[in-house]
């Protein structure tokens, strides 16, 4: 389980995250959704440890991990900007975190092949990311992300480079990812029906704060405040 206990942080004297507290279970899959700026992706990169909190606590199955160097957490982020390493192929890519944690060759090999099926991106494999689309490059990003078998994903804005078809596509893998893999996933997204249709709970943000966490449908139909109502669009 995911525990964040009174998170704050602040930029210079700006604060963009305000006592951010959220307990999350095994493999259940949590949205963010919230206006740009709200501090959705600040958050993300504190739970990586891309970024530390100026207060609170990060804890993964009773460990705290905020103390953690970001490559001894047991969680992978993938990012809106995907980030691959130009100079290597897809199978490099995929490869070099695993290399690095000593993972056997046989095992990464075993873990690339199985994660390129899921994402349909075999044949792509031995390709560089210049020579691949958008898309493709997303997908990959994704793999890279499974083949830690993490304990949790982070997703930011993982399906906002795609097309409306392989949009829909990749939402589709993202759900079946949770019940191939044993593992949490946070995802932050701008569309509020992909939240509404893969997420078991939503975290609305707004205003360096969480302002409500509830399941889609409660969200909806009972909103904590008139942000939130606006926000999702609840009937009046
Ligand atoms: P979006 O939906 O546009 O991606 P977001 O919810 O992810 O927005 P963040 O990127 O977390 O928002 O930013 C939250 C606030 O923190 C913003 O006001 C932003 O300007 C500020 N901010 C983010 N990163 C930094 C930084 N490195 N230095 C200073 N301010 C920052
Ligand atoms: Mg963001």
């Amino acid at each position: 389980s995911l525990e964040l206990r009174n998170l704050r942080k602040v930029y210079g004297d700006t604060p963009v995250l305000d006592d951010v507290s959220l307990s999350m279970s095994d493999r259940e899959f949590i949205a963010f959704l919230g206006p740009s700026g709200s501090g959705k992706s600040t958050l993300l990169r504190i739970i990586a440890g891309l970024e530390t909190a100026d207060a609170g606590e990060v804890v993964l199955d009773g460990r705290r991990i905020d103390q953690l160097h970001p490559g001894a957490r047991d969680v992978a982020m993938v990012f809106q900007a995907y980030a691959l390493y130009p100079h290597m192929t897809v199978r490099e890519n995929m490869a070099f975190g695993l290399r690095n944690a000593r993972v056997p060759q046989a095992e990464i090999d075993a873990r690339i092949a199985q994660a390129a099926a899921v994402l349909e991106i075999e044949s792509q494999l031995d390709k560089k990311p210049a020579q691949m689309s958008g898309g493709q490059r997303q997908r990959v990003a994704i793999g890279r992300a499974i083949v830690k078998h993490p304990k949790l994903f982070l997703f930011d804005e993982p399906l906002s480079n795609l097309d409306a078809a392989l949009r829909t596509r990749t939402r589709v893998e993202l759900a079946q990812l949770r019940r191939r893999v044993d593992a949490a996933i946070i995802m932050v997204t701008h569309d509020q029906a992909e939240a509404m249709t893969l997420a078991d709970r939503i975290v609305v943000m707004n205003d360096r704060r969480i302002q409500q966490i509830g399941a889609p449908m409660d969200i909806y139909t009972r909103p904590a405040n008139s942000f939130v109502a606006r926000f999702v669009g609840s009937p009046a």
